[in-house]
C-alpha cells in the first residue's frame, strides 16, 4: 500500500517529481500525456522516454491500484465491471455504449454514509474515500477496455456521494477536462449529487461541471425521511444553490427522481417538484425505483409514471422516463435506472444499429 499511485500525480506534480530526481521538465508532460492522453499505464512501453526512466517510473509507482474482479455484460449492451482496490474493496463502473457517445458511469467512494433508504450503496455505509488516482484509474480502465472506442461522457453516478470527496473528485475532474490529459469537454462531466449545499457552491466556483441532483421528494419533510441529508441540507437552501449555480444554459440542471409507489408518485408531489423547480432550466429523469432484497418498496406502476410524466411535459418540463434495461446485472447498487439513460428515446433502427456495434466491443 505504500507506493503512491502514479494516476494520483497532477502534471505539476510530476513536474516537480522529476525535478527531484534531476530530469528534464519535458518529460514530466511526456508521463502525464502517456499516462492521461493516451491511456497507458505500463511505463515500459512510454517508448519516447530513456530506459533508464521507464524502469525508475515503474520501480517508483504503484500502476495497478485497481484489479479487475468480474465484468458482466448486460443484455442491454451495458457492461459492468467490479474492480478491486489494493484494500480488497470492491467498487464498481459501468460503461454504457450508445450510438453516438459512450459514457462512463464511476463510483467516487467505496460505499456511501448519506445513507438514502432507497439505496443499496447507502445500506453499505462508507468504507472509505478513493483517491483521484484511483477514480482516474476508472477511466484508464474503460478507455482500454473499448479498445479502439473511447469514453465521451463520465458520469459520478456509480457509488459514493462525489461532494462527500470533494478533493478527489474536483481533482479527477480536472485531469479528465485538461487538454493535455483526458481533454473531455466539461459539459461532458456530470457529478450526482444527494444534496451537498456548500460543496455545490464550491463546485459552481471552482469548476462548473454539469450538476444532476438526485431530489426523489419535493416535500421538506418526507424528502428528510428517504434521504437523511435533507434535515441538514432543506429544500429552500438546496434551491438557493441551485439558483446561483453556473450551469451552461443550454443544459441546466438534470434532476432525477426515482418512482416509488406511493411514495413519491402522486399529482399532488408533481405539482411540488414544478413548483420547486420554477426558475430553473430543469431536465427530470423519471426511474421507476430499483428493488433489492430487504427493501419494502416498489417501482410506481407505469400509469402512475406517465400521469406524473404528463403533468410535468405540460408544465414545459422534459421527464423522460429511464427504464432499467441493465437490471440483470445491477445486482451491486441497483442503480443501474438511473445510468442507464436514453433507451426510451431510441427507435429500433437505432436500438439495432447499437446492438451491431455492441458485438465489436470484446469481452
Ligand atoms: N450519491 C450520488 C451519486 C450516486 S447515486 C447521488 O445520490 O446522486 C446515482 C443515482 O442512483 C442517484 O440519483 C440515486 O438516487 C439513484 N439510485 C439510488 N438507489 C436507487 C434505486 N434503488 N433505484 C434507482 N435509482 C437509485
Ligand atoms: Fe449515497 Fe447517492 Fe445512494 Fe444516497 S443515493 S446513499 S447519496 S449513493
Amino acid at each position: 500500500m505504500s507506493t503512491s499511485i502514479a494516476f494520483d500525480l497532477s502534471l505539476f506534480d510530476w513536474e516537480e517529481w522529476v525535478e527531484r530526481e534531476s530530469i528534464p521538465k519535458y518529460r514530466a508532460l511526456q508521463i502525464y500525456q502517456w499516462i492521461f492522453q493516451r491511456n497507458n499505464s505500463d511505463p515500459a512501453s512510454f517508448s519516447n522516454l530513456p530506459l533508464s526512466l521507464r524502469n525508475k517510473l515503474a520501480a517508483s509507482f504503484c500502476w495497478e491500484p485497481l484489479e479487475l474482479d468480474s465484468k458482466l455484460q448486460s443484455e442491454d449492451l451495458s457492461h459492468k465491471l467490479l474492480l478491486k482496490t489494493r484494500d480488497n474493496l470492491l467498487i464498481e463502473l459501468v460503461i454504457m455504449p450508445y450510438e453516438n457517445r459512450t459514457t462512463l458511469c464511476l463510483s467516487s467512494q467505496v460505499g456511501c454514509k448519506m445513507g438514502c433508504t432507497f439505496c443499496q450503496t447507502g445500506k453499505m455505509g462508507l468504507k472509505r474515500n478513493l483517491s483521484s488516482g484511483e477514480i482516474l484509474a476508472q477511466l484508464l480502465i474503460a478507455n482500454q477496455f473499448l479498445k479502439e472506442d473511447r469514453v465521451t461522457n463520465v458520469v459520478f453516478m456509480g457509488m459514493g456521494e462525489p461532494l462527500d470527496n470533494y478533493d478527489a473528485v474536483t481533482r479527477a475532474c480536472r485531469v479528465m477536462i485538461d487538454p493535455e490529459g483526458g481533454a473531455l469537454s466539461k459539459s461532458r462531466v456530470t457529478i450526482s449529487t444527494s444534496g451537498l449545499v456548500p460543496e455545490i457552491r464550491k463546485l459552481g466556483r471552482d469548476l462548473p461541471v454539469r450538476l444532476a441532483i438526485s431530489l426523489h421528494n419535493p416535500d421538506n419533510e418526507k424528502r428528510s425521511k428517504l434521504m437523511p441529508i435533507n434535515r441538514k441540507y432543506g429544500l429552500d437552501e438546496l434551491k438557493k444553490a441551485l439558483l446561483d449555480y453556473p450551469a451552461s444554459p443550454r443544459h441546466g440542471i438534470t434532476f432525477e427522481y426515482v418512482m416509488i409507489e406511493g411514495v413519491n408518485d402522486s399529482l399532488g408531489e408533481a405539482k411540488k417538484l414544478v413548483h420547486f423547480l420554477h426558475g430553473l432550466k430543469a431536465k427530470v429523469n423519471l426511474i421507476p425505483v430499483n428493488t433489492f432484497p430487504g427493501v419494502a418498496m416498489s417501482a410506481s406502476s407505469e400509469e402512475r409514471i406517465r400521469a406524473f410524466q404528463a403533468y410535468l411535459s405540460k408544465r414545459s418540463i422534459p421527464a423522460p422516463v429511464r427504464y432499467s434495461k441493465g437490471q440483470d446485472i445491477s445486482s451491486g447498487c441497483g442503480q443501474l435506472a438511473a445510468k442507464r439513460e436514453g433507451e426510451l428515446d431510441l427507435d429500433p433502427r437505432e436500438l439495432h444499429r447499437e446492438r451491431r456495434r455492441s458485438k465489436k466491443i470484446a469481452l
